[in-house]
């Protein structure tokens, strides 16, 4: 019986996280994420998303791309390589465009690419020197002014993930670059990661908690467009990623932190 009353009561609380996803959306904490305005019109931001691997997009950053494209941001992403580690870079390459379609980034505002320096695989280690001059190219050629990308742990300790990261914060410890503003999505915990929209809560409370100026928590107004975006992964998609996408705290919001 007490078994019976945990599972409704959590289906319960499964079910309102996912409306107040639904009909909050990302105004929560009167969001002030890059929503600046000057002379009476929204400050449209070049913002440039720095993943590992065709599919982190979709399967981490996915309220953070519907936030941005929602207000009107000019979003880039830049992937390091084409996930090649099981052969089928060339596949992913072509599923990662496909994803950017669904998310609404335009395609020409999509670059791939495939370094020997820099391919997708545990304990292949990416040079950070390598790293931050390839993406301050990037940012000059796009006249970025905001880069988003991994924390330190990457979300799930991939290496891959790890190493984009050390590579902005060396982009950033450039003089030239001090004027890029820089935010890392937080990793939670391993409890947290896998209690799909419920974690809003203790996001939603620990956002406000912080100074708007360091981190925002961002609520995915449109988590069936993660979905859908994850299934352009063709290759990928296969049923633990469905499960991982479902339950995946990642797929309903993004907590990003400033990187100092
Ligand atoms: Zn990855």
């Amino acid at each position: 019986m007490s078994f019976l009353v945990i599972v409704v009561s959590l289906i319960v609380v499964w079910i309102a996280s996912l409306c107040k996803i639904l009909h909050s959306g990302s105004s929560y904490s009167k969001n002030t994420f890059l929503s600046e305005v000057s002379d009476g019109a929204p400050n449209r931001r070049n913002v440039l998303l720095v993943i590992a691997h065709p599919d982190d997009e979709s399967m981490f950053f996915s309220p953070t791309i519907n936030y941005l494209i929602s207000r009107g941001h000019n979003v880039y992403l830049m992937c390091l390589s084409i996930g090649n580690a099981d052969g089928m870079g060339n596949t992913r390459k072509d599923e990662l465009y496909q994803a950017c379609l669904v998310l609404k980034v335009q395609p020409q505002q999509v670059k791939i690419l495939d370094h020997p320096d820099l391919q997708d695989g545990f304990g292949l280690v990416w040079d950070r020197g390598l790293l931050s001059k390839t993406i301050k190219e990037e940012v000059s050629t796009h006249h970025i002014d905001t880069v988003i990308t991994f924390d330190n742990y990457g979300v799930s300790g991939h290496c891959n993930h790890c190493d984009v990261h050390y590579g902005i914060r060396k982009l950033l410890e450039d003089a030239s670059e001090r004027r890029i503003e820089a935010w890392e999505l937080v990793s939670s915990s391993i409890l947290r990661k896998y209690i799909g929209p419920v974690d809003i809560w203790l996001s939603m409370l620990l956002a406000t908690k912080s100074d708007s100026r360091v981190a925002h928590c961002l609520l995915n107004e449109q988590p069936l467009k993660s979905f859908s975006a994850m299934a352009a992964h063709s290759s990928q998609w296969v049923w633990f990623r469905k499960l991982f996408v479902s339950f995946s705290s990642y797929t309903y919001v993004n907590t990003l932190r400033r990187i100092d």
